[in-house]
């Protein structure tokens, strides 16, 4: 596979700075053509990690979020979403329906489980008070 395009953002992990990251993946993904679902399933997924570093990964300091976005052969794209937190205690827990820590008046816990459902592929690493990596893959249909 060949990588026809990419990007990386770096931006402090502000709640002010999740719709940016949206739109800016959104924008980078545009000359692929996506149909109004599939970018809208690629905003939503960018959303939901975006929002857990913000809400989840730097509960006692300031940190930073890395977003990349690869395109491999015109078609295939490739978001990761970095942080260097607190990471997951159990990353196979965490990404469970439902799951969360906290409030269930705040947070359902299903941000991982929507990633996973609106994107083709999705790849969770972490290491405790190291950080988090989330990859999310999908590929683009050709529209006639
Ligand atoms: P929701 O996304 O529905 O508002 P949630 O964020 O709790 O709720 P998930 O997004 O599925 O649900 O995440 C599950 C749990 O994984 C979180 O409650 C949190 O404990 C942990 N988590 C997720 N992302 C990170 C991260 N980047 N750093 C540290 N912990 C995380
Ligand atoms: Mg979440």
């Amino acid at each position: 596979m060949k990588i026809t395009n990419h990007v990386k953002i770096n931006l402090p992990a502000h709640v002010g700075n999740e719709g940016f990251a949206r739109a800016a993946v959104a924008a980078f993904c545009a000359p692929l053509s996506p149909s109004i679902e599939e970018i809208n399933d690629i905003k939503t997924a960018v959303s939901e990690a975006v929002t857990n570093v913000i809400v989840h990964a730097y509960p006692e300091k300031d940190g930073e979020i890395d977003v990349e976005v690869v395109i491999y052969d015109d078609k295939l794209i490739s978001i990761t979403v970095t942080d260097a937190g607190i990471g997951l205690i159990d990353p196979d827990q965490a990404m469970k329906p439902f799951f969360t820590t906290k409030s269930a008046e705040e947070h359902s816990g299903m941000g991982f489980t929507i990633m996973e459902a609106f994107m083709d592929e999705l790849d969770v690493r972490s290491e405790l008070g190291r950080g988090t990596r989330v990859t999310m893959r999908k590929a683009i249909k050709q529209h006639a």
